[in-house]
């Protein structure tokens, strides 16, 4: 068969053909294949009696991670081969969802006498499908910053403790095999303790790496922030590409990746494989990172959540459900209903302005309802009208409720400075009353704070779907006290698919903010940051927009 009946045959679309070959399969030499390369696809095609059409498998380069050519070993076989490998989305065994599954294609080339020639011809198929599948990623719009160079060296850090402790167990099942097919050269660390992998990031020599990639939960990943934050390089630093892969308990920033890509839910280790893939397309975007004051510990970063009362609470007593893996949080949740508690507290937060870039501006969609600014103890604002001020759901805020301090006419600008990383300008002294402009909740009586950065608080948990990892924004949730036990595990359940917003639970509160302070009133109780447990009292903190970066979708 020539190329022009193949051209007539095979191809059904106006896609270029870039090559075209008749190869066996590396596994099975008997029965010929014809393969054409196109701009977005490799179609290979059985030859034979079979009807045109039949037996053809096309392969779009979207889903392929990688190519190479080699020789094996047997010195009297002048054949070469070139293996492409894929992770197409596929209906999973026995449900309606999706996953990505591999898949794997291996041609033999022996037209030649020449093992040399063989080889170039599988090289030159193999440098074809890998330029071709680099071309057919997803440009994203002006989030992306750039892609992982290659030849790629990659430092892997892997907790042997997280999770179920399995997480090396998955590196060698699926992770390894993956970055090996899509040529990237990776160190292996495996952390031996506590902020190992902190004081690694801290001193190493970054110039070596051009990614750090972690497999763990979360808080291996928050290590590895503040390591690279508490560098004198840090403004550098920070901007190192940093992946995720799933191998803890709390998964909820490889959910949040996974998620960003508009693929369906998977959880476990179709997660950990569609991260995988994620990571070897290695498509770089800015990722915000929030930074946290406490009242006497250092200044801390975080890039995934801050939570008080109810959740931090889940997060730190299901530690002893661990072995459950991902399930810990659905287990310590029940558990912790059963003995629903109320944490007292005041809260304030600067809300998002309309004009996002607009560092000073008055909360979204609010309006100034007191004329009398000068002589009033508390000016209050109320909602406006306009569509944009969705930012306060359910109406928990009604006439009176949204009251703002009175302290100075305008915010004090003195920005908070401690080196290194990124000075906080929109912060006054945790000492000092928070600014004119930020907004006081008045209710004092909580169930739970939390303040969320990316879409996921755990595999399961999609906390905030219209979150992304760079839009410079906060999402608050508070839970003021008074809501029953049933309504909150609907809340939850709710959460698994992201639709609690949409309940119309008069006792949740959502909104988009770009700092808070939170002065808990309750003597005992626990402030998680990222997972992980901080200083317990008042704190306050600011996002920075696009600081970090982020090898996602
Ligand atoms: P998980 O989601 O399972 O909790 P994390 O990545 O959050 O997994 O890790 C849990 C904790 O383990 C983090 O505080 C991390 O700093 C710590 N850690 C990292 N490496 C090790 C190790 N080798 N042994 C014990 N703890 C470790
Ligand atoms: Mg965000």
């Amino acid at each position: 068969m020539d190329q022009r009946t193949a051209g007539a045959g095979l191809i059904t679309d106006s896609s270029l053909v870039t090559l075209y070959g008749e190869f066996t399969l590396t596994n099975n030499r008997k029965v010929r294949h014809s393969v054409i390369l196109t701009d977005r696809d490799l179609i290979v095609q059985r030859l034979g009696s079979a009807p045109l059409g039949r037996n053809k498998v096309v392969l779009s380069l979207k889903d392929c991670v990688g190519c190479r050519a080699y020789r094996e070993d047997d010195k009297a076989d002048p054949a070469a081969h070139f293996a492409a490998y894929f992770y197409p989305l596929k209906r999973r065994w026995m449900s309606s969802g999706v996953s990505r599954q591999r898949l794997e294609q291996c041609f033999r080339l022996a037209a030649l006498q020449d093992p040399r020639a063989n080889l170039e011809e599988a090289e030159k198929w193999a440098r074809a499908v890998r330029e071709r599948s680099a071309r057919q990623q997803h440009l994203g719009d002006g989030v992306l910053q750039s892609k992982l160079s290659r030849p790629c060296r990659m430092m892997l850090l892997v907790n042997p403790q997280s999770g179920k402790g399995q997480a090396l167990t998955l590196y060698n099942g699926h992770i390894q095999r993956m970055l090996h097919e899509a040529g990237i050269i990776h160190t292996l660390i495996i952390t031996e303790r506590q902020n190992h992998a902190r004081e690694l990031v801290r001193e190493t020599d970054l110039s070596q790496w051009d990614a750090v990639v972690i497999m763990s939960g979360d808080g291996l990943l928050y290590e590895v922030i503040n390591g690279l934050l508490e560098r004198s390089d840090w403004e550098e630093a920070i901007r190192t590409p940093l992946g995720i892969l799933p191998g803890g308990s709390g998964n909820a920033l490889a959910a949040s990746v996974h998620y960003y890509s508009g693929a369906s839910p998977v959880m476990g280790e179709e997660l950990l494989v569609s991260c995988g893939f994620l990571l070897c397309k290695g498509l770089v975007s800015r990722m915000d990172l929030v930074s946290i004051h406490l009242s006497s510990s250092p200044r801390l970063f975080s890039f995934l959540s801050l939570a008080w009362g109810f959740v931090a609470d889940v997060d730190v007593e299901s530690e002893k459900y661990r072995h459950a893996g991902a399930a810990r949080f659905t287990v310590g949740t029940l558990v912790r209903l059963a003995s629903l508690r109320i944490y007292r507290g005041k809260l304030a937060y600067l809300p998002v302005s309309k004009d996002h870039s607009n560092k000073d501006g008055l909360p979204n969609g609010l309006t100034v309802c007191c004329n009398n600014q000068e002589s009033s103890p508390t000016p209050t604002f109320a909602p406006s009208n306009d569509s944009s001020c969705n930012t306060f759901h359910n109406s928990c805020h009604s006439n009176n409720s949204l009251k703002v301090r009175q302290t100075e006419s305008t915010p004090s600008r003195r920005a908070i400075k401690s080196l290194p990383g990124p000075p906080d300008s929109l912060l006054v002294p945790l000492s000092e009353r928070v600014p004119a402009n930020w907004v006081v909740v008045p209710e004092e009586d909580f169930v739970l704070m939390l303040a969320m950065y990316q879409s996921h608080l755990a595999e399961d948990l999609l906390a905030a779907p219209d979150a992304s990892s760079d839009d410079g924004i906060i999402h608050l949730f508070y839970v003021k006290a008074g809501i029953s036990r049933a309504a909150l595990l609907r809340l939850f359940l709710a959460m698994e698919k992201g639709a609690h917003l949409a309940t119309n639970c008069q006792h949740l509160v959502h909104t988009k903010v770009r700092a808070l302070r939170l002065e808990p009133l309750s003597p005992k109780g626990m402030i998680t940051v990222d997972g992980e447990v901080v200083e317990y009292g008042p704190l306050q903190v600011e996002v920075h927009r696009g600081l970090s970066r982020l090898i996602s979708g």
